[in-house]
């Protein structure tokens, strides 16, 4: 069993695609045992993707996550971390397979509706950077 977080961004939730997107981890293992409705500021959404600072894309990056609400979900299941990436697809939706959430709605690679935690610790900085204990529900 393996923890993951993942976010509808901005432009997903925009788009109308939150229960799309709750609907394909679902149906396919994952198991929702946190989630909310946030809309992120500036400095929280630099806090969360800190570890791209620095790069060229974060001032963007970062506009665009504290542009409008966002879904946090905390999912749950076997190798839901890689689980979840591959349901996404690539970060850049014309790479992404076919049949992914990014390939069939995101606009560019920044707006690709969607995050997904990419390793065992990364996924536990996010999932505490969002959730503590007792918004967790898991058996
Ligand atoms: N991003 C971007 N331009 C890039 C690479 C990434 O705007 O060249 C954005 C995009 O929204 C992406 C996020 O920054 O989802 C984090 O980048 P990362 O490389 O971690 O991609 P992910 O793990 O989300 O696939
Ligand atoms: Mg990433």
């Amino acid at each position: 069993m393996e923890r993951t977080l993942s976010i509808v961004k901005p432009d997903g939730v925009s788009k109308s695609l939150i229960g799309e997107v709750i609907k394909r981890f679902e149906g396919n293992g994952l198991k929702v045992i946190g989630l909310k409705m946030i809309h992120l500021d500036k400095k929280e959404a630099e806090g969360f993707y800190a570890v791209h600072r620095g790069k060229a894309f974060f001032e963007s990056l970062t506009t665009f996550m504290s542009s409008g609400p966002c879904v946090v979900m905390v999912l749950e299941g076997d190798a839901a971390i890689s689980k979840t990436r591959e349901l996404m697809g690539a970060t850049d939706p014309q790479k992404a397979e076919e049949g992914t959430l990014r390939r069939q709605f995101a606009s560019n690679i920044e707006r690709n509706i969607v995050h997904g935690s990419d390793a065992v610790e990364t996924a536990a900085f996010e999932i505490k950077y969002f959730f503590n204990a007792l918004e967790i529900f898991s058996d």
